[in-house]
C-alpha cells in the first residue's frame, strides 16, 4: 500500500471536504487510485450538493453572517452599543497605536493613496469615538464593533488577507473589576459562538504588550485577544480610565465551531457558499 493521493486529487478532496481518513488513504497502485478517487469524488459531489439545497431551502445565509448577527444580539442585550466606523483608516490613527515604520504590523498593512491604508483592526477607531462617548455618556461606557479588517499574511490555513473581527470595549470601569470582567466577556463571546471548550493564555501582543489571549484546541488556535488598561497607548487618545478589550476573529470562530480544516472555507469566498465549495 505505496500509493498515496497524487497532489491535484488531494486538493480536490480537501476542498469538498473529504475526511481526514479519506485524505490519509494508501492503495496497493495507480489505477486502484484512480478508480477509488472516482467514486470518491462523486460522493462528495452530491453531498455538497444537498448542503447547498438545504441552505437554498432554508439556511439562507452564510455562517459568518448569522454569527454576527448572534454575537450583536447578545452583546446589546447584555448593555453594549454597536459602533460601525469607516473601514478606510487613516495612517495617523495607527502612528497612534503605535504601528509606524519600523513594527511588524506594519508591513502587514495595505495602504491606499493618501496616508490612508484598509483597516488591520478596529481598535484605533473604536479609541477614537471612546473620547467623545466618555464626555457624552454615563460610565462604564459599552461599544462593540463587528466589520471587515485586512492584513498581507503570509500563513496558510487560519490566516485570510480580510477577515471580520469583533472588537467589544468597556470603558470606565473600576479598575479593581477589569481582571475579573475580561473572561465573564470571553465567556458571553465564547457561548453565542456555540463553543463550549476554550482556553485563556497569556500572550505577548506587538500593539498591546502583554495580553489576554482566548485560545482553541491541542494546536492552540488563537480566537480572541483581549487587554485591560489603563495602557501606554492610551495616552495618545487621551483616555484615562481603565478598560477592559477584547478582539476575536469571526472566520476563526467558525472554524472551531464547524471543525473546518482551514479558514478559506469560513469567510467571504467566490469559491465556497457557507462552506460549500461551488465548482461541483
Ligand atoms: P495571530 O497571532 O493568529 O496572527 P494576532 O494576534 O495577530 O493573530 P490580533 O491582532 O490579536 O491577531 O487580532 C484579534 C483576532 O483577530 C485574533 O485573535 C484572530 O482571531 C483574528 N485574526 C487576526 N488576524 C487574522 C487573519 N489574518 N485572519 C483571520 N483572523 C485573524
Ligand atoms: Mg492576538
Amino acid at each position: 500500500m505505496s500509493e498515496t493521493w497524487s497532489e491535484v486529487q488531494y486538493n480536490r478532496l480537501a476542498e469538498l471536504g473529504a475526511s481526514k481518513d479519506d485524505l490519509q488513504q494508501t492503495f496497493c497502485d495507480a489505477v486502484a487510485r484512480n478508480q477509488f478517487f472516482q467514486k470518491l469524488e462523486q460522493a462528495l459531489i452530491q453531498q455538497q450538493r444537498e448542503q447547498l439545497r438545504i441552505f437554498q431551502e432554508s439556511v439562507r445565509k452564510p455562517g459568518l453572517i448569522g454569527l454576527e448577527e448572534a454575537l450583536s444580539a447578545v452583546l446589546i442585550e447584555a448593555g453594549f452599543s454597536r459602533v460601525s466606523t469607516p473601514i478606510i483608516m487613516a495612517r495617523g490613527l495607527l502612528e497612534k497605536m503605535g504601528i509606524d515604520a519600523g513594527h511588524p504590523l506594519n508591513e502587514q498593512v495595505y495602504w491606499l493613496d493618501d496616508g490612508k491604508c484598509l483597516r488591520p483592526m478596529l481598535a484605533p477607531h473604536l479609541y477614537f469615538v471612546l473620547k467623545d462617548l466618555l464626555r457624552l455618556w454615563d460610565k462604564p461606557v459599552r461599544i462593540f464593533e463587528i466589520g471587515p479588517c485586512f492584513r498581507k499574511e503570509s500563513r496558510g490555513g487560519r490566516h485570510s488577507q480580510e477577515f471580520t473581527m469583533l472588537n467589544l470595549v468597556e470603558m470606565g470601569l473600576k479598575q479593581e473589576d477589569c481582571q475579573s470582567r475580561m473572561p465573564e466577556l470571553a465567556a458571553m463571546v465564547m457561548q453565542a459562538a456555540g463553543i463550549a471548550e476554550y482556553a485563556f493564555e497569556t500572550e505577548e501582543s506587538e500593539v498591546y504588550g502583554t495580553t489576554m489571549d482566548i485560545v482553541s484546541g491541542q494546536e492552540t488556535l488563537e480566537l480572541g485577544s483581549g487587554a485591560v488598561g489603563p495602557h501606554v497607548l492610551d495616552k495618545a487618545w487621551k483616555v484615562t480610565d481603565p478598560w477592559v478589550g477584547i478582539g476575536f476573529g469571526l472566520e476563526r470562530l467558525l472554524m472551531v465551531r464547524e471543525k473546518a480544516p482551514g479558514i478559506a472555507r469560513m469567510g467571504r469566498s467566490l469559491s465556497y457558499l457557507n462552506g460549500v465549495r461551488l465548482n461541483i
